[in-house]
């Protein structure tokens, strides 16, 4: 369990986290979901201690990462897979990392399987890797201690498509198993696949969230007749709001069940009826962090 409470974090004046609050449960995968700076990778950095908050705090487990005891072997990071000393090989950093851990030297072989980097691939410097060959590294890195909680700040940046679907397997398979984790992306196609439960950040404050079945729900319901005007008269005497939508059809909030009583009352035909999930979670975080993009950035270089 992740538990964030509160966090804030500040560089300079300006606010990259604005009080963020939320819990990733085993068994599931949580998608981190927010345009690029609004604040998911400084968020998933104080998480893992590397950052220290303004305000508020971050446990895994109920402790502070930085009191985890061999953390490695309890939370597998992977915030940036190009930040590894590129002189070194990807077999070279699995090793160290065992070593650190206290973990058999098997687990390296185990753990390049399991990301498909050949031992041909392993013996090369990482300055030489692709970012996809980087980011099967980082995730064998932080598996390498068989921890219960994954952290991955956008680890499908940079993977094939083979690679994507081999890495949303790897992960469902892994909190199948019941194991925690939080995934980040700035794309909503990734969370929308392999998210169970989806966290909205915009502009460093958490926009929406919930499980991945209530956030597609309030996508509401598209409805199209032959009579638009009589449609529009019937949702309008129900109560219900309505927006044009495209295809010439129109928009609710309400749930397809409540459109259609509403119109079959009204006795109007319809031509269409089914929920808004053509657009589904990219509509809505469109919306919602359409306006809250960041316009002006902040002097660079302030250090955490
Ligand atoms: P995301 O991961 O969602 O793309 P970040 O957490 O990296 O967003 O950044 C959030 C905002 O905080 C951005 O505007 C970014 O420029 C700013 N920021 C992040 N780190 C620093 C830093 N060390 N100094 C100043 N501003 C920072």
């Amino acid at each position: 369990m992740i538990t964030v409470q509160g966090l804030t974090k500040m560089y300079g004046g300006f606010k990259a986290v604005d009080d963020v609050s939320f819990e990733c449960r085993p068994g599931a995968v949580t998608g981190f979901l927010g345009p690029n700076g609004a604040g998911k990778s400084t968020t998933m950095r104080i998480i893992a201690g590397l950052t220290p908050p303004t305000a508020g705090e971050a446990r895994i487990g109920g402790i502070l990462y930085q009191d985890i005891p061999n953390p490695g072997t309890q939370v597998g990071v992977l915030l940036d897979a190009s930040a590894q000393h590129g002189g070194r090989t990807g077999r070279e950093i699995l090793t160290m990392s065992a070593i650190m851990m206290g973990l058999p030297m098997s687990r390296v072989d185990e753990m390049l399987n399991l990301v498909s980097l050949t031992a041909g691939e392993s013996k090369r410097r990482v300055r030489n890797y692709s970012l996809g060959m980087r980011q099967r590294l980082g995730i064998a890195n932080a598996l390498l201690g068989d921890p219960k909680i994954l952290i991955l700040d956008e680890p499908a940046n940079g993977l094939d498509p083979a690679g994507i679907h081999w890495m949303r397997s790897l992960l469902r398979e892994y909190a199948n198993r019941g194991g925690t984790v939080l995934l980040s992306s700035h794309l909503l196609h990734e969370i929308e696949v392999i998210a169970d439960e989806i966290i909205v950040i915009g502009n460093g404050r958490i926009v929406a969230e919930g499980t991945k079945a209530e956030l597609l729900q309030t996508a509401g319901t598209f409805v199209k007749a032959g009579d638009m005007s009589a449609l529009a008269n019937a949702l309008t005497s129900a109560g219900i709001t309505a927006s044009p939508s495209g295809d010439a059809g129109l928009r609710t909030e309400a749930d397809p069940e409540t459109v259609g009583k509403a119109v079959a009352t009204a006795g109007v035909a319809l031509v269409e009826l089914r929920p808004a999930e053509g657009a589904g979670l990219e509509e809505m975080f469109l919306e919602l962090t359409g306006d809250t993009q960041r316009e002006q950035r902040p002097t660079e270089g302030v250090q955490a």
